[in-house]
This record gives C-alpha cells, structure tokens and sequence, in this order.
C-alpha cells in the first residue's frame, strides 16, 4: 500500500532524519568575549535554549545535543546562562585581552558623519539588524570555508582607534586582496540582504539558518539578490573598496544569535570533536 498519508509519513520521517543529522563537527570552543561557547545539553532538555532572550543554534554530535553559542565582545567574565524552559544551564566565560589597532581615514566624513547621513546610517543599521537577528529552522551549518583567498590583513576583535577617536572593535576578519577578486559563499544559506551602505560599502548578508547570518562588506560588485540560495564555492561578489577603507579588502563577519564573533571558530581547518 502506498496512500498519500503513508507517503506523507515517509516524507516528515525523511524531514526529521535531516534535521537530527549530526554535525561532522563542532566549532571550536572558546568561551570568551567575541567567542563561541560549546555548551552540553541535558538528555532530558528537549526545549528550545536561549541566551540573552535570544535563540541559540543546536547541533547533533554523536548521541548529545549541543547549543552554540555566540559571545558578544562586550561580555562580562564569569557565569552567563542559558535558559532551557524551565530549566537552566551555566558555563563560564573566560577574559580575552584583544590588541589595539589606530587607522588613519583620509575620508573625515567617514569618521564624523554629517548630520544629513545620520538618516541613512539608521537605515543600513536597521536592514543589517534584521537579517542578523532572524532565526530561520533547519539543520545547523557549524563549518566554514574562507570566502575568500588572501592574508589576514586584521583579525576580529581589534580595540580601534580611527584618527585617534575610539570606536567599536573590529566585528569581523579582513582579507585583503586584489579588486575584482571573487568572494564565495563559504557555507549553503539564503540571501537575505544586499545594500549599498554608509560605512560597509556594497554588502551582502547570507543566513545560514538557526541564527547562524554571515555578511560581506566594501564589494566592487554584488552578484546575488535577495531571497537567492547559494552553495559552499557560489560567487557572491567581487572584492573593492566600498565604504569606509583603507585598501581593497573584503570584511566578513560571522554572527550568531545576533552576536557578531570570530569567524575563525567556524573555518573547518580549525573544527574538532568536543
Ligand atoms: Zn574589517
């Protein structure tokens, strides 16, 4: 017999079997401001965990789940929970001393905006928001391919000084590389954001589900719109030096439930067993 139902039933056992598929690997744990906390669920939680009221990626290894969990720069050290219904779960949060950086902008404009582009920046702001914090379900994606071929030119995390005035630390990883070089999706996802913006430049947004959203920034060209699936290697756009530069590179960052972290905890040359 194979009825509709019946075949409806196989389809969801199919569905659910996707989405229990254990990961090939975790990222790394580094439980520090900026870091990814690996965190062991118990066998009997069965809910959905949250962090910061937000939440938080689950992914199968083996016999366990295990919520991943992003850090924001701007953590405190000691206990952060997480909670699980009505349960909870703590794991400590360790100090990272991250390194200096100054950068001279030639563009004053770009440091100090004038009030007329205030308006746009609370736009672009608004637009990335939205993309970052969205939560799409499916199975989670925990690796990385570089999107890109070059040297690290600053790592995540860098306290920056741009002409001497204190600003947000460095959100992602830069890459630096020629113009019109290619940038590749480094992991499936959807588009879910392509601007042309005060700071980044021409920026795409790529959500790789359960809170997982990674962004490129200060293209030449963009080569995906909205509402685009891509696969690991597909051409998202092209290196430049749109927005506020100082050479051709490209600036990816990796966020996790809205919290932007180091990219290299994802770059499968880095993942290992727990
Ligand atoms: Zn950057």
């Amino acid at each position: 017999m194979n009825s509709l139902p019946v075949r409806l039933l196989a389809g969801a056992i199919l569905i659910a079997l996707a989405y229990a598929t254990a990961a090939d690997a975790l990222p790394e744990h580094s439980p520090v401001p900026g870091g990814v906390a690996v965190v062991p669920l118990p066998a009997a939680a069965t809910g959905a965990p949250t962090y910061r009221k937000r939440r938080v990626m689950v992914a199968r290894f083996g016999d366990e789940r295990f919520a991943i969990v992003g850090i924001p720069l701007s953590a405190k050290t000691g206990a952060h929970t997480l909670h699980l219904g009505s349960e909870s779960v703590s794991f400590p949060v360790q100090d990272k001393a991250y390194r200096e950086q100054r950068l001279t902008i030639k563009n004053r404009r770009q440091v100090n905006p004038l009030p007329e582009d205030l308006e746009r920046i609370r736009r672009d702001r608004s637009e990335m928001d939205s993309a970052f914090r969205h939560f799409a379900a499916g199975p989670a994606v925990t690796e990385f391919s570089l999107p890109a071929e070059g040297p690290i030119s600053s790592p995540f995390g860098l306290k920056r000084f741009l002409n001497d005035q204190p600003r947000s630390p460095h959100s992602g990883l830069d890459i630096a590389a020629p113009e019109g070089a290619p940038i590749a999706a480094p992991a499936p996802g959807r588009v879910t954001a392509v601007g042309d913006y005060f700071f980044n430049g021409k920026t795409v947004l790529v959500d790789h589900g359960q809170g997982l959203v990674t962004m490129y920034c200060h293209m030449s060209a963009t080569t995906v719109a909205v509402g685009d699936q891509v696969q690991e290697g597909d051409l998202l756009g092209r290196i430049g030096q749109t927005g506020r530069v100082t050479g051709a590179h490209l600036h990816w960052s990796v966020s996790l439930n809205d919290v932007r972290v180091d990219p290299n905890l994802f770059l499968r040359s880095n993942n290992a067993a727990p």
